[in-house]
């Protein structure tokens, strides 16, 4: 028997026969991009999030791409501006900020949540400081009200790169309604998932809305009239189709997952791992809506080891990430800058099986297995 790491097949059979309606409406209606399916989504987006605005986009970078080119353009951001980003997030989120020639200044996270330590943020903030993107890594969420206070003292925008984790919340607040503007992912394999690339922005902000919408449309408000140098970034008609019919089941989804972490976390007694901390952690994880448990991810001091003995036990682990951005060749103007702490988490992390589908018997079988490794 062999447990995977996200076993989309069968996530995806569970909708299957209304998924290929929805295709097969797109296909007779012979209309491909921006049309009633994509208004759809946008509409059911914006109520879910509690957003004024949703734009659906290409995918989950160019939401975060197209956020910071629509400040440039409204004159908020130039050339050369410095956005605090954590130092562990997937590449993505600082791939958006110097695709614009904007300055990513990393920051450490925090070694128990893997999140932003939002006291090591002010320490950080210059002159050029206008931004800074927030990430829900791992499905939980990145907020405090220091952070909106500390961003309204130095005029600061806030940025989330929600990619994953779609359908958390704070204080009963969604994540994508907590910053400035928030840049969503449907990549297949995240928690709301379409069948191919697929992302959005929220924002409450009407100006951003129109100049990202323009933007993602060649700069183009009016057909072959372009105020800006834009890109073509667009949610097609099918993957908005079938983002509808998944909309409606996320938060089942969500609490299965959280169910499934309340397994783990109540489980697994090995003493040389260290589990995942929720915040809030005088709430049952089941109920606690700070986490939407995209990931649960480990940490073992013999993590390669721990990750080869789980292989040969059928399980599927995987690594997010395994080299932190500032130590890619994409970025060798960063790779001397030295962050402890995103250093040990990145040798350290090794993901686990998780997902809506996951049986009850695959659930104890990696606990067994995570209990009984000695190395
Ligand atoms: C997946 C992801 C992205 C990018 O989304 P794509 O749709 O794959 O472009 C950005 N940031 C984070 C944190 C992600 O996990």
């Amino acid at each position: 028997m062999l447990i995977k790491f996200l076993d989309l097949q069968k996530i995806n059979a569970t909708y299957s026969d209304e998924l290929k309606l929805a295709a097969s409406e797109v296909i007779d209606s012979g209309w491909f991009l921006m049309g009633e399916k994509v208004k759809k989504f946008e509409k059911n987006l914006a109520a879910y999030i509690s957003s004024s605005y949703a734009i659906g986009v290409g995918n989950g970078l160019d939401a975060l791409r197209l956020i910071l080119k629509g400040y440039i353009e409204l004159g908020f951001l130039s050339e050369g501006d410095e956005v605090i980003v954590p130092a562990n997030t997937y590449i993505a989120s600082i791939l958006a900020i110097t695709d614009n020639k904007l300055k990513p200044v990393l920051v450490e996270p925090n070694n128990l949540t893997f999140n932003l330590d939002i006291d090591l943020i002010e320490k950080k903030i210059t002159k050029r400081t206008k931004a800074i993107m927030i990430v829900h890594l791992y499905g939980q969420v990145c907020w405090s009200d220091s952070i909106k206070d500390l961003a309204k003292k130095h005029n600061l925008k806030i940025i989330e790169d929600n990619a994953q984790a779609f359908g958390a919340e704070y204080n009963g607040v969604k994540t994508g309604a907590l910053g400035d503007a928030a840049g969503f992912s449907f990549y297949p394999g995240k928690n709301l998932g379409a069948l191919g690339d697929a992302g959005a922005v929220t924002t409450n902000n009407h100006e951003l809305a129109e100049v990202i919408r323009a933007l993602g449309n060649y700069g183009s408000k009016k057909k072959y009239s372009n105020e800006y140098q834009g890109l073509n970034s667009r949610l097609d008609e099918i993957q908005a189709a079938f983002l509808n019919v998944k909309l409606k089941y996320i938060d089942i989804e969500n609490q299965q997952r959280r169910d499934r972490a309340a397994s783990y976390l109540k489980g697994i007694y090995n003493s040389e791992i260290m589990l995942p901390f929720p915040n809030n952690s005088s709430l049952k994880v089941e109920d606690n809506k700070e986490h939407v448990w995209h990931l649960f991810v480990i940490r073992h001091p013999k993590r390669n080891q721990l990750q080869d003995y789980l292989k040969n036990n059928g399980i599927e682990t995987l690594i997010h990430y395994p080299i932190p951005a500032n130590k890619q060749l994409a970025y060798k103007e960063m790779n001397e800058l030295n962050f402890p702490i995103t250093n040990s988490i990145h040798n350290e992390i090794l993901s686990l099986p998780i997902s809506p589908v996951m049986t009850n018997t695959e659930v104890a079988i990696v606990i067994e297995a995570i209990n009984s490794f000695r190395y």
